[in-house]
Formats: structure tokens, C-alpha cells, sequence
């Protein structure tokens, strides 16, 4: 008894060091894990048997037998926490009887949500650094073009709840403005995963950025904005002055990493996989603005000129990057810079039909490319993201997570989980202070990080593929403190 004692008065410490200076502000309640098997985000070895507790959005601590119940004194003034000589709380709850100035002193219960782990795994939420929210919903880009606003963000807004309900709890955004989805998202108005967005798309006339009709003429010449434009999706820029006016303006409305689209792409219709958009002025120019905002910029390309070109300019991301040679990998490990390539299915179901035969070429060669560029990977050890970038394929989107098996042949599960947690979160630490979740870390396990969490039944580590097919062993998804699935009762 001696040792739960001490035990709870660490608890009751935490509990107080969660409030602010002086301020008497115990939670009504707190979440406790029992008995669960942790992958950290970070480390091989799998925790046998621990204790995670939660209080408000985030983990407090992490341990053996944390106790479900107690009764402690708290004194405001000193700080001091003492066990108090009385039987154990009520069953589930802490009491904590807080000694204010003079002999004022409040008696506050604590509700303690016990959750039985059963020795279910317990990990970070699943994190995926290549996203849109706005297209993965929609069944081809033709939406886009016709469609209402408010019908677009409406889609999109139905597979954000079902993009957290797949585990992943944090996306970064690379394209489409989802700024007011986020911040309802944020606000708790409806379920999602946490988004770091880039705003709208900024790309060049005839690039990747175009989806008009041949004969639209640019904005800087007729003076129109084309209709992706007026949606926020996708802008198309000419010149310094313009890059300028277009990063500024996604920094404004609160983006915290640059998306440049810097070269061919599958799904436009003007630009070949090889053709290379920006020139070297127009990219430093991007760079420099997100530089000056304390953040970088990644880009869209697959081929080298571009590669090069971004990595003089003072790029920090490559996205995609199938056609890389084995030059240009070294030059990316030499900058530190990082790749997110997603493994593409070659066969993947209904490609041909969204894509139409012309798209679909490109698309099968930038597919045939990810297993060599997964060779360099490896080869030269180059920091690497993991991101999905599905998109309007919504018939696709249940195997979200199931990407993660596409690259077991270069990586072990242990490296691919920690992929798609703590690395991921690493890469995004770039954005500095225009990192919009800054009260701990993401995709770690630990005292402080937030409290994104998943129970799985089962081991990833021995078999990574259970984190697929639609979350179906996935016993429970927390995000921020709040328990969004749950099947454990
Ligand atoms: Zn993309």
C-alpha cells in the first residue's frame, strides 16, 4: 500500500502541473489506458503492459500501474501534494481536496474513464503527409469544375470523419484550400483529422495548375480568374511579382508549408511527365516568402531538371519524385531534403476509366517508377514521408493505410510505423511557428505529446498490413483527448 501511495502522488502532481500557474482548474475527468502494449512512434521494442493517462488533449504519463482511484491533498499555494489519511476514492474517480489560502478548502472529484487494453497494442494516430482533402472524395476532377462550392466542401467534409476513422489522425494538406474545414475541424463543429494545409495549388498556364480549356486565356492576359481559381484549388502564376502575391496570400489565410507544382503531372491535360514548369526566379521567390514566414516549401515534380532546380532554389520537399535518377537522389541526401513518394498500383482498380488512355500512360510510367526510386532510398538513406495523395478515386479510399504494406520490401514494419508517425511528425516540425499544433509533439507516445491514440488488436510490428482494410482492428481512435471509435467496453 506504501508504494501506491507514492505512486498516487506523482499522479496527483501530474494532475496539477496540467493547470495553470495558481489557477484551480482540476479536469471533471480523465482518460486512463490499462494494460496496453506501446508502440512509442519512435522505438522497436513494444512496452509490455503499461498504463497511459490523458488529461484534456494531452498524454501525462506513461507507466505501470497507474492507480484507477485515490484521494490527495493539493495545496494551491505551495504546490504540494500530499495522500490523504482516508480510504481510497470512489471506484474510478479521483478526489482531490484543494487547500486554497487560509483554511478554504474544495473538495473536487475527478472521473477516472478506465480503459481496459486487454494487451491490445497501443500506438500514435497514423499520419499521412501527402493529402487533399477537397479531391479525395470526388469521383474525378469534373466536380471541381461543376459543382457548388458548398457541395464540394460538403464531400469533402464526409471523408474527413472517414479519414480519422481509418486512424490517421493528422494529414498535411498539399493542395485545395481547406482553411474553414480545418478550422471546424479544430473547433470540434465535426470530426476529422488534424490538417496542416498549404492552400490553394500554385502552379503555371498549361502546367499542372490547368484545367481550363485550351483556348482560356491566362489571367495576367484576359483578366479573368478561371473557375479552379475562384474555388481556391488551383492558381496559375506568372512571374516573380505574382509567385509572390500567391504564397503571401496562402500565408495569410494561414497555411503552414508552400505547395509549388513544378512539373508535369498525371492528371492535367496540357504537360507531359517531362516537361519542366517555373523558372529558377519564380521558385527562389517562393522560397524566400516562406523563408521569411519561418516555414519551406515542397514541391510537385518527378524529373530531374526540376529536382535540381528545386534543390538550388532552396527546396525542402520533393513530392512524388518517381523519375529521379540516381544522381539526383544522391543530391537530395547530400541537402537533407525529403521525399514523399507514394507507391502507386499500376493495376490500381478503375485508374483507366477516371484517367481516360492518355492520363493512364503517364500514370503507369510515373507508377513503374517508385520500386528504383525506393532502391536509392535505401541507398542513400534519404529522409523519407509517407503520403497517400489519393485522390479523386473515392472507391480506393478504405485502403488508406493499407499503402503502408507497399513498402515492406525496402523497409521493416518498425520503420514503416515509425514512418507514418514520428517522422512524419519530424518533417512537418519544419514548419516552425506556423506549425498550427504546437502544444507537444505528434507521433509520439510520451508525457506532453498530444493525445492521438490507437488501440490495435494485434501486433503492426510483427504484421503492419492489421492497420488496413478500413480500420477493422482498430478497437479505439482518440484524437486530441477525444475518443472518436471505440468498441472496448
Ligand atoms: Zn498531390
Amino acid at each position: 500500500m506504501k508504494t501506491m501511495i507514492k505512486i498516487l502522488g506523482t499522479l496527483a502532481l501530474l494532475l496539477m502541473l496540467a493547470l495553470p500557474a495558481m489557477a484551480v482548474d482540476i479536469p471533471s475527468e480523465v482518460t486512463l489506458f490499462k494494460n496496453v502494449n506501446i508502440f512509442d512512434g519512435e522505438n522497436e521494442k513494444l512496452l509490455q503492459g503499461y498504463d497511459v493517462l490523458v488529461i484534456r488533449n494531452l498524454i501525462k504519463q506513461v507507466s505501470k500501474d497507474i492507480p484507477t482511484e485515490g484521494t490527495y491533498e493539493l495545496d494551491v499555494k505551495t504546490g504540494g501534494v500530499k495522500k490523504l489519511n482516508v480510504d481510497v476514492g470512489c471506484m474510478h474517480h479521483y478526489t482531490v481536496y484543494v487547500a486554497g489560502e487560509k483554511e478554504k478548502t474544495e473538495k473536487k472529484e475527478v472521473k477516472v474513464n478506465v480503459i481496459d487494453g486487454k494487451r491490445k497494442t497501443l500506438m500514435p494516430g497514423l499520419i499521412d503527409a501527402h493529402w487533399h482533402t477537397l479531391y479525395v472524395n470526388m469521383l474525378g476532377l469534373d466536380p471541381l469544375r461543376t459543382e457548388e462550392t458548398d457541395y464540394i466542401h460538403a464531400v469533402a467534409l464526409k471523408e474527413a470523419d472517414k479519414t480519422l476513422l481509418r486512424g490517421f489522425t493528422t494529414v498535411r494538406d498539399l493542395g485545395g484550400s481547406c482553411f474553414g474545414l480545418k478550422k471546424a475541424i479544430d473547433q470540434g463543429v465535426c470530426p476529422g483529422p488534424r490538417i496542416l494545409p498549404s492552400g490553394t495549388h500554385i502552379g503555371i498556364t498549361g502546367g499542372h495548375a490547368d484545367y481550363t480549356e485550351s483556348w482560356n486565356l491566362p489571367r495576367s492576359i484576359d483578366g479573368s480568374m478561371d473557375r479552379f481559381e475562384q474555388i481556391e484549388s488551383f492558381r496559375q502564376v506568372a512571374g516573380v511579382p505574382e509567385m509572390l502575391a500567391a504564397v503571401r496570400y496562402n500565408l495569410k489565410r494561414g497555411a503552414s508549408q508552400i505547395k509549388l507544382l513544378m512539373g508535369g503531372g498525371v492528371a492535367s491535360t496540357y504537360d507531359p511527365l517531362d516537361v519542366n514548369e517555373f523558372t529558377f526566379e519564380e521558385v527562389k521567390a517562393a522560397v524566400d516568402v516562406a523563408k521569411n514566414w519561418g516555414t519551406y516549401v515542397t514541391v510537385h515534380i518527378y524529373t530531374d531538371e526540376g529536382i535540381k532546380k528545386a534543390i538550388k532554389a532552396g527546396v525542402k520537399g520533393i513530392e512524388h519524385g518517381h523519375l529521379m535518377s540516381e544522381e539526383a537522389a544522391k543530391l537530395i541526401a547530400k541537402n537533407d531534403m525529403w521525399v514523399c513518394i507514394q507507391p502507386f498500383d499500376p493495376d490500381m482498380p478503375g485508374a483507366l476509366e477516371i484517367l481516360g488512355p492518355e492520363k493512364f500512360k503517364k500514370y503507369l510510367e510515373m507508377a513503374n517508377g517508385f520500386p528504383k526510386v525506393m532502391d536509392f532510398v535505401k541507398k542513400y538513406n534519404i529522409n523519407l514521408a509517407f503520403g497517400t495523395d489519393f485522390s479523386f478515386t473515392p472507391q480506393n479510399n478504405h485502403t488508406q493505410a493499407n499503402a503502408l504494406t507497399k513498402f515492406s520490401k525496402w523497409l521493416s514494419n518498425y520503420e514503416i510505423l515509425k514512418m507514418a508517425t514520428s517522422t512524419n511528425a519530424k518533417y512537418f516540425e519544419l514548419s516552425g511557428e506556423r506549425h498550427p499544433y504546437k502544444q507537444g509533439p505528434l507521433g509520439v507516445i510520451k508525457p506532453g505529446a498530444y493525445a492521438d491514440i490507437l488501440l490495435v488488436d494485434g501486433n503492426p510490428l510483427e504484421d503492419v498490413s492489421i492497420l488496413g482494410d478500413n480500420n477493422k482492428n482498430i478497437s479505439l481512435i482518440m484524437k486530441n483527448g477525444k475518443i472518436y471509435k471505440n468498441t472496448i467496453h
